[in-house]
């Protein structure tokens, strides 16, 4: 991961403060919207297949509850921080608050190399984890969800640790499960589709047509691989895509059913038989329309930034730009759709389930789907006409509408004590 002299959580304060001064937020509120509510570090022990002990980090940040229970992903990766933890809770807070969901913000994450551990070893520490931070999560106080490296059978290690603490099975203390499990329909490919619907109004609001327009992903996780499935099911030419292992350009479009069969083989999309090679530096250069950075944070720095081409960004990772190279970008006309917009599919269909856990009642994939367009379209219109009224890019007017919302609440609960 790459890394800059300043930490993220002052990257995140600086867009924060952009807005909060166009909002002339009161001293007060600044403060309490700029300071973690909650952060839990623990130890976990877990015995290892070779049969020593090794003791993992793990961290649980909730940043703001305000608005509902604190809501966010859990992640497994070696570059995991307490301070990379806190200022992906502070955007999850801002995320939710976009999407108008009744969640504040938080995440987890643990430092760890997944890809070098047994599946055992990593339900292992899953569920020392989970035990270690049991009394801070719940349906009404935490609700984590997959993130980086996590999927549906962790959070069903998750959801069963917890039942197996309270006694009785509790299926809404997690999002992102396995259908049979309480998960939702639509759920896995919430994100993507997320993402897809903010390149599609956005192209609308540029004036572009998709059909026929070319675009780049980094990434192939869950994020990237259903961006790209949806975009081309909309006519669009996936002529490039990177992951951690290589990269692949087509000119004629990218075939995804394809690179989709052979990524569940070989976990890569390296080595597809069709398309030439490339590597993630080139991907930022190419002559797109359309970028779409769904991997990690600070790909986009003031280093490559210069190259881009696109005209639109499409944030699918969180915190994928730096605040320097958004200025510039932004400076030379490029849309670009911020994470806390683009990617808030997935949390809003997290929403849903937890929803629908604690009803009992489960929706069909199509309602889930309406729901979620509603819900994206009328945030991507809420962020886009403040925008368009402060004469502001799209991440500050992001801010702009979520600072408000959780700055209204927290007005109007006032001080306890
Ligand atoms: N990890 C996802 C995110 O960063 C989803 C979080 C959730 O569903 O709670 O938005």
């Amino acid at each position: 991961m790459a890394t800059t002299d300043r930490s993220m959580f002052e990257a995140m304060l600086q867009e924060f403060d952009g807005a909060a001064r166009i909002l002339n937020l009161e001293p007060g509120i600044w403060r309490i919207l700029t300071a973690p509510k909650r952060q839990i570090v623990v130890s976990c022990p877990v015995l290892m297949d070779d049969g020593e002990i090794q003791v993992f980090t793990g961290y649980r940040v909730q940043y703001n509850i305000s608005l509902g229970p604190a809501k966010g992903g859990i992640r497994y990766h070696p570059g995991v921080s307490l301070d990379e933890v806190t200022t992906l809770a502070a955007w999850m807070t801002w995320k939710c608050a976009v999407a108008h969901i009744p969640f504040g913000g938080g995440k987890g994450g643990i430092l760890c190399d997944p890809t070098t551990m047994s599946r055992r070893e990593v339900e292992a520490l899953t569920r020392r984890y989970v035990a270690e931070i049991i009394d801070a999560i719940g349906p009404e106080k935490d609700v984590p969800a997959p993130d980086v490296n996590t999927d549906a059978q962790v959070m069903a290690w998750v959801m069963d640790t917890y039942s197996m603490h309270v006694g009785h099975t509790e299926t809404a203390v997690v999002t992102g499960k396995p259908l049979e499990l309480g998960g939702s329909l639509g759920r896995r490919e919430a994100t993507g589709r997320g993402v897809m619907l903010t390149t599609r109004e956005s192209a609308r609001h540029l004036g572009f047509d998709l059909r026929g327009a070319r675009i780049a992903i980094q990434g192939f996780g869950n994020v990237g691989s259903v961006s790209a499935a949806l975009l081309a099911d909309l006519g669009a030419k996936i002529v490039a895509i990177t992951d951690w292992q290589g990269g692949i350009y087509d000119a004629d479009g990218i075939d995804i059913p394809r690179l989709l069969e052979h990524v569940a083989v070989h976990k890569t999309v390296h080595g597809f038989t069709r398309g030439d090679r490339l590597t993630n530096e080139q991907l930022f250069g190419l002559a797109v329309d359309v970028l779409i950075p769904a991997a990690l944070e600070n790909q986009i720095t003031l280093a490559n930034a210069p190259d881009i081409k696109a005209r639109l960004v499409v944030e699918g990772a969180n915190g994928p730009t730096t605040p320097e190279a958004h200025r510039h970008l932004h400076d030379r006309g490029v849309f670009v759709v911020p994470d806390i917009l683009a990617n808030s599919g997935g949390v809003t269909a997290s929403y849903f389930e937890w929803v629908q856990d604690r009803h009992g009642y489960f929706w069909t994939e199509k309602e889930v789907n309406e729901r979620l367009e509603q819900k994206l379209c009328e945030a991507f219109d809420d962020v886009l006409a403040t925008a368009l009224r402060h004469g502001v890019d799209m991440r500050t007017a992001a801010y702009i509408v979520a600072i408000s919302r959780v700055a209204a609440v927290t007005r109007m609960r006032g001080m306890y004590a």
